[in-house]
């Protein structure tokens, strides 16, 4: 392609949307297990999607196989990522060393403005959970603990947190076990409690438990299809993608 035909072609798929805002899109998707682990992202229909470029598209590919999200196969595309058990263990693991030294700094550092953005999330996730919007109060919860990244106050600390918190999403879509479900987000008020205190060492000791109980409660020895459950894809963008995936 001339450089020509290659600017035309870029102008022809011009849209408003920035290469982060796309990354966030999928990102999101991914998160909210509209986009299941293993699905196929066909990077054609999602460029048409998107109105991006098949470049930028690759860019969003690569920062998402970056973070572990998306898995790039040789001649066959972008996959979402399928954590196997194994890493799931080491997905846990690092986040139990990672949160107690973020629980730790929060418990010296949180102050009344923080109690209330804390309070807020653990009654808006339990609104959501009482109407059955699960989906929902899953990412609030997942969004506790990056709040309590913020509270830290250490950047790098919170962006392995986002990014741990977001591989606990496919983790859980992947072994849920719909049975054990439930309860363990009662850990987030006793967290704020220990914060209030300002006592680290139970605050950081409820930490590792909370994310044993979450842990404990998958079904990590469950087998994993390794068929591509594309049906299974929610919203009218990704169920096109499907559709178009077939062809
Ligand atoms: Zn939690």
């Amino acid at each position: 392609m001339t450089k020509a035909s290659e600017a035309k072609a870029a102008k022809s798929v011009a849209s408003d949307l920035s290469v982060e805002d796309v990354y966030r899109s999928v990102m999101d998707a991914i998160v909210d297990q509209r986009l299941l682990p293993g699905t196929r992202l066909n990077e054609l229909a999602m460029c048409e999607a998107f109105k991006i470029s098949r470049r930028e598209m690759e860019r969003v590919f690569a920062r998402l196989a970056f973070e572990a999200m998306v898995r790039l196969v040789p001649n066959r595309g972008a996959f979402v990522a399928s954590p196997d058990a194994n890493e799931a263990r080491a997905i846990f693991a690092a986040r139990k060393t990672i949160e107690a030294g973020v629980v730790e700094l929060a418990a010296a550092r949180a102050s009344g403005a923080d109690f209330k953005v804390l309070a807020k999330n653990i009654a808006e996730e339990e609104t959501h959970r009482r109407a059955g919007r699960m989906r929902e109060a899953i990412k609030l919860s997942g969004q506790f603990h990056l709040l309590l990244s913020e509270i830290a106050g250490n950047a790098i600390l919170g962006d392995q947190v986002r990014q741990l918190v977001a591989r606990t999403s496919l983790v859980t879509s992947l072994y849920e076990n719909a049975s054990e479900m439930g309860c363990w987000h009662d850990d987030h008020h006793k967290l704020i409690e220990h914060l209030r205190a300002h006592q680290p060492k139970k605050a950081v000791d409820l930490m590792r438990r909370h994310l044993d109980g979450l842990e404990e409660s998958l079904d990590l020895d469950r087998k994993i299809s390794s068929k591509t459950n594309l049906r299974a894809i929610f919203g009218l963008d990704t169920l096109e993608l499907a559709s178009k995936n077939k062809v």
